[in-house]
């Protein structure tokens, strides 16, 4: 694509950076065949080769952020199929984040959005701050169907639509490592995770250590990944996040060692991968930064590292695997938590249009409830066509999404792994039992999953 900016426009390395993102897209528009905006509502000013014609146009101009090219970045998902898709390799990503900063910094939002922007921003990065407003929603739940008809309220109902009812609690499990020592590795707490599900970091920490791995959990500083600000545009408050992060890890890299920094959020994951260049024009941060983005893996990433022993059970239990966008598109890991599933025992159904997001994104199903809510319904048919008992997923902003849409059990795709190498069974399946006919000789062959009994 042919672009038009000064030299001095192109002095602003982040224009610059723009610039020679846009220089790669041909036009072609293979992306807008697999971009959930354009698929779901046919306009192309919200398909990506759309969105990248708006934003061109934006920073060539030099202009502020108009309603118009706010309405259609804002209801992209930063799902990044379009990466997936793309023959050229336009960095979507990067280039779609420095439209959310641009227009953060000159588009002055109607007030309720504002409101509710800061408010999010203000509330879901803080695990304390999120939890007293978790238990405020379950309050003023009745009242969110009065909200969904009152103009620029509709994201109060979402939220108080998908606060769950009730919390886990989390438990104090001392996980002692066993057997011979074969590594040591940081263990992101994250936020919103640590609140809705902490079982799944227990159950990360209980695998590691019978598979004679090290966990250090919360070391001081580390706090949430910076991701829900980052997609809102708050890029001082994302770096700010990322610096108190690196140099929480910096200090376990250079004290006892790390092997890797585990994630168990494939949307955190995304965003710690990518500190690097996050971090990248900062003379003190770059390295650092570098090397912990380096370090940062997806559990299933990391367990595909070590020899994993023969799980010590045969659930036989039919998964349909969602593959979260931030793990297919983002950090691009497909093989890696099926190959696991299957060899721990279970039978992997594979759902249709994988690589469709399922509307979760973050903070999207609260800021964008209608598309996010279509999408759903149309991801929770496409699951429940496999007939499989239990979903399996990597991300907790997915199986939030999906289990606000249907009745069929979610579980963490780490949980299940624990639970077939000897940890308890997830609390979410506690009724999922292996049917006869799922056990027998019909599911490995369709499958060609492998259980302890073979
Ligand atoms: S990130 Fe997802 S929603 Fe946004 S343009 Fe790309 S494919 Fe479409
Ligand atoms: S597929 Fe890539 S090159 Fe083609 S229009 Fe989309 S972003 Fe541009």
């Amino acid at each position: 694509m042919q672009t038009n900016f000064t030299p001095e426009q192109l002095s602003d390395p982040h224009v610059a950076e723009a610039e020679s993102i846009l220089r790669k897209c041909v036009h072609c528009g293979f992306c807008t065949a697999t971009c959930p905006t354009y698929v779901t509502l046919g306009n192309e000013l919200d398909s990506p080769r759309g969105r990248i014609y708006l934003i061109k146009d934006m920073l060539e101009n030099g202009r502020a952020a108009d309603r118009e090219i706010v309405t259609h970045v804002d209801r992209c998902l930063s799902c990044l199929a379009c990466m997936t898709t793309c023959p050229s390799g336009v960095n979507y990503m990067h280039l779609v984040d420095h439209a959310r900063t641009h227009i953060e910094k000159t588009y002055r939002r109607p007030l309720l959005d504002r409101l509710t922007r800061s408010l999010l921003a203000q509330i879901l990065p803080y695990p304390a701050r999120f939890r007293a407003a978790l238990k405020l929603a379950r309050v003023g739940r009745p009242f969110a169907s009065l909200f969904r008809r009152v103009p620029g309220m509709k994201p109060v109902a979402a939220m108080l639509d998908l606060a769950p009812g009730s919390l886990p609690q989390a438990k104090d499990e001392h996980v002692t490592v066993s057997g011979e020592k074969r590594g040591r590795i940081a263990l992101l707490t994250g936020c919103a995770q640590s609140v809705l599900d902490p079982g799944i970091n227990a159950a990360t920490a209980r695998l590691l250590a019978r598979l004679g791995v090290e966990t250090v959990q919360n070391p001081e500083g580390e706090g949430c990944c910076g991701a829900l600000v980052h997609h809102m545009g708050k890029e001082d408050a994302a770096l700010e996040a990322a610096r108190r992060n690196v140099d929480a890890w910096m200090r376990e890299i250079e004290g006892g060692g790390l092997d890797a920094i585990v994630i168990t959020a494939s949307g955190c994951g995304t965003t710690v991968k990518d500190y690097g260049h996050m971090l990248r024009l900062d003379p003190d941060y770059a390295d650092k930064a570098a090397r912990v983005a380096a370090l940062a893996m997806d559990i299933t990433e990391y367990l595909a590292t070590l020899d994993l022993p023969e799980p010590m059970i045969a659930p036989g239990i039919t998964v349909a695997y969602h593959s979260a966008c931030s793990m297919q598109h983002g950090q691009k890991i497909t093989r890696q938590p099926r190959e696991l599933l299957r060899n721990a025992g279970f039978v992997v159904r594979e759902p249709r249009e994988g690589h469709l997001c399922c509307g979760s994104a973050g903070t999207y199903n609260i800021l964008q409830p209608e598309i996010a809510a279509k999408l759903r319904d149309r991801k929770v048919s496409n699951i429940e066509a496999t007939g499989a008992s239990v979903i399996a997923t990597g991300n907790i902003g997915c199986m939030t999404q999906i289990g606000s849409g249907t009745d069929t059990p979610i579980a963490h795709t780490v949980e299940l792994l624990d639970w077939a190498y000897g940890g308890p069974k997830p609390t979410g399946i506690r009724d999922v039992s292996a049917p006869m006919e799922e056990t027998s000789a019909e599911t490995g062959a369709e499958t060609g999953a492998m259980t302890a009994a073979e």
